[in-house]
Parts: structure tokens; sequence; C-alpha cells
């Protein structure tokens, strides 16, 4: 043990505990937010991670605290079944360790660890995730199409990872094979990734409303949250679920159902009969009151959402001191001035959200209704 003066220990500590308090405050900055719609309760999920059971930098214990930082509900750490880099220094039998490890650390929270792992294929077949699975050790085989037959004996949901990473499709443009295409027909492959990382594709958006796969957003993580995101000011890609309760059988009955939206700071994409109504959640009307002498509305609308939105005037009516497209910053107010040219008891409010979209180059218009003060 080393010899540590008083005056020094003193420093220390002070020092210490400035950081940790610095560190605290931070923590509640970065949860997420999103509100729950009409018969769902929102779910924000990454299933998407990687950590030193195959090629990431962390140990498993370290995802979950990133999760519980974010507020997250749920986690999937999906190692490479057939990549494992750091075998040698940990050398694990059992591909369900990541899941098991992560699992015990978030036993006293009220996070859902799914289980997954990522079948791993050069192109044409690429990287899928498998969740829900039971055991991944089964899923390990030689033939390509193996580990998709039995992750669908195990029940699993089994998206398609990064379709457009360049180092699998130079274009950087998402490739349909002919082994996708007979996984889809077959039942074994049911959402594709929209966002992975950095990287929206709207022609990977494209593909999963022609083939209704479930649109999914992940951050594929292999170092930390912190240095990738969150230091830089925002937040790590995620897939909002919309599940009749916070349970890994009710997630995993929407995955299916493909009842999502993927979130990336203020971009969102997803199916309109989710991110309409999501975005008109996000929205709150705080007051609508007439200016005074004016038929001009001023109404006080509040973000309650983790994303920045931004907003375009669809209605006939005009603003007065506001121009026509604008954002509101995640958990801020902003004031609408609206001439309505007489004074009306309520008005339809419609906007169209620039930042989100329904299909490649359309977006959402979302209507709420005003009833003035
Ligand atoms: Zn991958
Ligand atoms: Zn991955």
């Amino acid at each position: 043990m080393m010899k540590v003066s008083p005056l020094i220990l003193t420093i220390f500590l002070s020092f210490t505990s400035i950081i940790w308090s610095q560190n605290h405050s931070h923590e509640t900055g970065h949860a997420l937010m999103y509100p729950n719609i009409d018969g769902y309760v929102t779910l924000k999920t990454d299933l998407h991670q990687h950590t030193v059971f195959s090629d990431g930098d962390v140990w498993p214990t370290i995802r979950v605290l990133e999760a519980l930082r974010e507020n997250l509900d749920a986690i999937s750490l999906t190692e490479h079944l057939e990549y494992q880099p750091h075998q040698e220094d940990i050398p694990h039998p059992d591909r369900n360790r990541a899941y098991q490890l992560a699992l015990e650390e978030a036993k006293d929270h009220d996070l859902l660890i799914i289980p997954g792992s990522e079948i791993t294929r050069e192109a044409p077949i690429g990287h899928s995730n498998a969740l829900f699975i039971s055991d991944a050790n089964i899923l390990l085989a030689e033939k390509p199409e193996t580990p998709f037959i039995e992750a669908k004996k195990q029940g699993a949901f089994v998206f398609w990872n990064h379709p457009a990473w360049y180092r699998q499709s130079p274009s950087g443009n998402p490739i349909l094979t002919q082994f996708q295409m007979e996984r889809i027909t077959n039942g074994e492959l049911h959402g594709i990734e929209v966002i992975n990382e950095y990287d929206y594709a709207e022609e990977s958006l494209a593909l999963a409303l022609k083939y209704n796969l479930t649109i999914m957003g992940t951050s594929d993580i292999h170092g930390l949250i912190d240095w990738q995101y969150l230091e830089k000011g925002f937040h790590r890609p995620i897939t909002l679920v919309f599940a009749k309760e916070k349970s890994v059988a009710s997630m995993r009955e929407a995955l299916f159902k493909g009842s999502t939206v993927a979130v990336y700071n203020k971009l969102l994409v997803g199916k309109s009969e989710f991110l309409t109504p999501l975005l008109k959640a996000s929205i709150q009307i705080n007051k609508a009151v007439y200016m005074e002498n004016a038929d001009i509305l001023e109404v006080e609308l509040e973000n309650i959402s983790s994303s920045d939105l931004l907003f375009e005037n669809t209605m006939n009516f005009t603003f007065y001191s506001n121009p026509p497209v604008f954002e509101i910053p995640a958990g801020k107010t902003h004031i609408l001035r609206i001439k309505t040219l007489q004074k009306a008891e309520n008005i339809i409010l419609k906007l169209k959200a620039l930042g989100a979209y329904t299909a490649p180059k359309v977006h959402p218009e979302i209507s709420w209704t005003i009833t003035v003060e």
C-alpha cells in the first residue's frame, strides 16, 4: 500500500467529489424521453451492441450502466457468433455469457436484457441479429442458412444489420440478394436497420416498406457510448418499440408486428401509423390566447421528447413574427403567433415534420386541435 499525506488526501478527496458531482448532474441530463402513444407504452431500445465477448472494447456490465444513464428500457448484447478476436485472452466456450453477465447486472434495475447474437458472414449474406434466442451456441454452424433456421426454431426475431455498409456494399446502398429473399419468404428475416451507427439509408427504408420489414435503428456500439455520442452532445441511435406493456414478451410481439420508429437525435423514421401519433404526443399545447386587440392567436407549444423537432407550417393561416419553418429543441417551448383573420374558438394546427420520414422523401403531417382559452 502507498503512504499518502493527509493534506494530499484531502485535496484528492475534494477533487474527486467535484468530479463526482459533475458527473452526477450530467447523468439526469442524458436521460432519453419519448411519450407513450394511445394504447402503447413507448420502449426505448438499443438492440445491437458489442462487448469484449466479440469485438467490443468493454465488459457487458458497462453496457448496462450506459443504458441506465440514457434511460433505455431494453438492450441486447449481440456478439458476433463467428468473429471472436478476444478469445485468446478471454476464452469463453459459451456464446450466451455476455447476456448472462448483463442480466445479472440489470437485475436490480428496470432494464430488459434481450438475449441476442449477430450472425456474421461475408457479403452477399451479410450480418443479421437474432433476438429472443434461447441458446446462441446452437446458431453456430458452417452452412449460411443454418443459423437462420435454428433462430426460427427458437422463436427469434431476426433483422438485417447495416445493409448499406460500404465494406459489404461499396455503393453505400443495400443490395437485397437471393439469400435474403429466401430468408424473408421462409419467415426467417423480419426486420432491417435503416439507421446503423451514424448512417441513415433511405434505400433501406424503401426495402423495409416494400417487404414489410420492421424498421430498426441501432448504435452497433463497440467502444464507449460516452465517447462516440454523449460527449459530442447527442444520443445514440435507438429503436422506439410500441408495446402493450414493458415486458420481454410484449416487446417481442411488437417487433414482429413492426410497431417501431427508428430515432437518431432529430431524425425519426417509421411507419405513419406510429410516427404520426408519436410526433403528435411529443408536442404539448400549453396555452392558446388571442393577443390584445388582434386576431392573432398566441399558442405555446412544448416539445416533451428528446428529439429537436423541425416543422413547416402547412395551414392556410400564416404566422405573425414567426418564420414558416421553425425548430422546437428537445424539452423546450416555442410561441407561435397564428393569424386566424377572425377570432375562432378552436383551430386545427397543421405542421409538417421535416426531420421525420414515413417513406423516402416523405414527411408526416401532424394535426392538433387547439381550443382557445
Ligand atoms: Zn455487423
Ligand atoms: Zn454489430
